[in-house]
């Protein structure tokens, strides 16, 4: 068999990988990325920016549909009507774009692209389904490894994929919308396609089996999306279980906590219960890394327990987003190169792209004194800025958590509308160890929703000026 050298061998070209070959090779490490699917993993094919696009597409169409009534600005629409297989071809065309131009980007920086899908035979050695017809397995010897395959979709026992149980991957390219979508699993990726879909005209109800939505965040950023999913018309089932399809398969079982059964009617059931480290079918067990829980346990280099075998990204575990994949891909090209990096993030922005947003940055409250930090907390609500009221969006407020002693930010959290993009100004404050009086003290534009940001930072420090 024709064996290739290279210094640094990739396997999976989403986020992690692609963003660490680009830096490897601008290093100058000579780098193969194996991939078996698209360039982009799923981040860009069938996860973040598909997701966002349909929601977008979704507002977009409700806010028409909203103009066909009563409107305080005077805007009127005769009907609004969607043509769901042209938002599919926009979305498709979209993900066609950022593929397309981390292909080119790869090629630019010198790295080889395999198409295929990877075997570990060693700590140092793959084989290589290659994806053409007839093509001999291809072996390739790389002095480093990254493991970077990311995630898998969760399935629920009892109830697996196909027919009408389908995938957040299914779901973001509908043929057509169904009348009546059951949601398993309240957690932002349930949430973000159900609100979606409810706009979009299905009749939504999500089923959760913890007493309350988006259980992994701060209970008061939740509440205002509780009652933007009761003012949408989407039903929730708190701590309710599902247990399975109907015997004629048109509705799904579910038991409550007091354990009564019912069943709700279901066209389509979106399984959005998580997602697990993409460990099995490709041969990792052979290296015996160690584990932690189902990840792979990295260090503060993202070293496996292997020496020169990194793992990056969903693989080695939470918080499962695609800017942790991206910088851990960074910095292992960098380590590679001899730079000396460690991976200590103060703080990794988690977004729910929801309706309304919530971006939490850092600390809680409760987190803060779990650590036994005493701490100052404000709150600036979005009623009370220009801007929001411009864009009819006074739901929600920005809140930050300072310790007291000396005015170090260690958290901020914020719900309403689009405030994902505050989380740039969040994350930028507490990685620079910013004080509440820096950022009371930073002039934000007017009218901008971050100004919402400043008054929270005044307001900690007891003279906000416009609340
Ligand atoms: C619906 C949805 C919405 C999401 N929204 C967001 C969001 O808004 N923000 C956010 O930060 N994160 C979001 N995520 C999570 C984000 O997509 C992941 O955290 C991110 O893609 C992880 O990057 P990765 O490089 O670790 O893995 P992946 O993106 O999963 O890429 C892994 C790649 O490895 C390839 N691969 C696997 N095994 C092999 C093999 N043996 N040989 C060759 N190739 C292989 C796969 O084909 C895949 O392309 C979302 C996920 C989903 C499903």
């Amino acid at each position: 068999m024709d064996i290739q050298h290279t210094n640094l061998l990739i396997i999976g070209g989403g986020p992690g990988g692609y963003v660490a070959a680009i830096r490897a090779a601008q290093l100058g490490i000579a780098t193969t990325l194996v991939e078996g699917e698209q360039l982009g993993g799923t981040c860009l094919n069938v996860g973040c920016i598909p997701s966002k696009a349909l929601i977008h597409a979704a507002d977009a169409f409700a806010q028409a549909h909203h103009f066909m009534g009563d409107s305080t600005l005077g805007i009127h629409v005769e009907k609004a009507r969607i043509d769901i297989s042209q938002t599919v071809r926009w979305k498709d065309g979209i993900v066609a774009r950022l593929t397309g131009g981390v292909g080119a980007l790869l090629k630019k920086h010198g790295v080889k692209v395999v198409k295929g899908w990877a075997q570990i035979v060693d700590g140092k050695t793959v084989d290589v389904t290659l994806d053409k017809p007839g093509a001999e397995p291809m072996r390739i010897q790389g002095e480093h490894i990254i493991l970077a395959t990311g995630s898998v979709e969760l399935g629920l026992p009892g109830m697996p994929f196909g027919g009408r149980v389908i995938s957040s991957t299914q779901a973001l390219s509908p043929d057509k919308i169904p009348a009546k979508l059951v949601v398993v699993g309240g957690g932002y990726i349930g949430l973000e396609l159900g609100c979606a879909y409810r706009k979009l005209g299905s009749d939504v109800t999500v089923v959760e089996a913890q007493d309350r939505i988006l259980p992994l965040y701060d209970e008061e950023l939740t509440k205002p999306v509780a009652a933007s999913l009761r003012k949408l018309g989407i039903q929730v089932h708190l701590g309710s279980k599902v247990q399975g399809l109907n015997a004629a398969g048109d509705a799904v079982r579910v038991v409550d906590a007091n354990g009564r059964d019912s069943e709700i009617a279901a066209d389509q059931v979106l399984v959005a219960i998580g997602r697990v480290p993409h460990t099995h079918g490709w041969g990792l067990e052979k290296l015996m890394l160690a584990m932690q829980g189902r990840a792979v346990k990295v260090d503060d280099q993202c070293r496996t327990s292997m020496r020169n075998v990194w793992a990056i990204g969903d693989l080695s575990g939470e918080p499962m987003l695609a800017h942790r994949a991206m910088a851990q891909g960074e910095m292992v090209a960098e380590i590679i190169s001899g730079k000396r990096r460690h991976f200590v993030p103060a703080a990794i922005a988690a977004v729910c792209f929801t309706d309304p947003e919530v971006v939490v940055v850092g600390q809680t409250p409760a987190e803060a004194a779990k650590a036994g930090l005493e701490c100052i907390t404000a709150q600036f609500p979005f009623a009370a800025n220009g801007r929001a009221m411009t864009l009819e969006a006074t739901d929600g407020f920005v809140r930050v958590v300072a310790r007291r002693d000396n005015h170090r930010i260690v958290g901020w959290q914020a719900v309403g509308a689009a405030v994902s993009e505050l989380s740039t100004a969040f994350s930028q404050s507490i990685e620079m160890g910013a004080c509440l009086e820096d950022v009371a003290g930073t002039i934000h534009a007017h009218p901008t929703l971050g100004e919402a940001v400043q008054e929270a930072a005044l307001r900690a420090l007891g003279h906000a000026l416009h609340i």
